[in-house]
């Protein structure tokens, strides 16, 4: 079978087809596990999160009117799932559920040493994610983790795309200060005298500022090592983010999705 896009894929899955319905299923659960792992940082939360999504994507993908994108429609719904549950327990904090699963390196051959300290650069940027507030956190997660856009995200949180991006930068900032003493950039500090050169980044990535300004900002980048090693360390932690890997969806999980979906017709 050849890939299908996902606006067929979704306009099949509408119309009764369950194979199309499936297939989209399949390509959103491992994301949303992943999403409801960051949010709600509790593993046993993330796999009821990504059942119930699932089950309700399953349910209402027909009445889905596509004046949202779909990816935004089903963060949205796994984005309710996991607020119910950080009401549930709002004091609970469970840091120690995220790298449960992390794999014990033995191996003694090259390449074990960068694997470890891959290994430990993800289990570090999983805390410093898992510390943010929670605002901040969903919104970092949904645009430097999952991808998605600031103005989606924006329809995700129901917030106005500014606010949006004002904390994105502050979350950026926060988990790149908490990730700079494991990426190994020379970074005494940027001087008081030197511009907000993280910020500006920040907001450049985001298609914020002018390119006057940015002109300005790569000139003292070029001429200033301290904020070229802050530019580095905040570069290196977006493409963490963005490198986050897919966890797989524990298979008794899978086998519970597909059971309850065939059980709605
Ligand atoms: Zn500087």
């Amino acid at each position: 079978m050849t890939e299908r896009t996902e606006a067929a894929l979704l306009e099949a899955a509408r119309t009764g087809d369950r194979a199309a319905l499936e297939v989209l299923l399949e390509r959103y659960q491992a994301r949303i596990y992943r999403f409801g792992l960051r949010l709600c940082g509790d593993r046993s939360d993330a796999e009821d999160v990504v059942q119930e999504t699932m089950l309700a994507m399953a349910k209402e993908l027909s009445s889905f009117r596509g004046d949202a994108s779909l990816s935004t429609w089903i963060y949205s719904i796994a984005r309710s799932y996991c607020a119910r549950r950080r009401r549930k327990k709002p004091l609970e904090s469970d840091l120690g559920a995220l790298d449960a699963d992390a794999p014990e390196v033995q191996d003694p051959s090259p390449n074990a040493e960068r694997i470890a300290e891959d290994r430990e650069l993800e289990v570090a940027l999983e805390e410093a994610i898992a510390r943010l507030p929670g605002a901040d956190r969903e919104v970092l997660v949904l645009r430097d983790v999952e991808g998605l856009t600031a103005p989606e995200v924006a329809k995700v949180v129901g917030l106005s795309v500014d606010a949006v991006k004002s904390r994105l930068h502050r979350a950026r900032l926060k988990v790149r200060a908490r990730l700079a003493p494991l990426l190994e950039i020379p970074n005494p500090g940027p001087l008081p005298s030197c511009p907000d050169v993280l910020s500006l980044f920040s907001r450049h990535v985001e298609g914020e500022i002018s390119a006057q300004v940015c002109a300005e900002m790569e000139h003292h980048l070029a001429g200033c090592p301290r904020c070229e090693g802050a530019c580095s360390s905040l570069k290196r932690t977006l493409s963490l983010c963005a490198a986050s890997p897919v966890p797989q969806v524990p298979p008794e999980v899978q086998a519970r999705i597909r059971s309850a979906v065939r059980r709605l017709s």
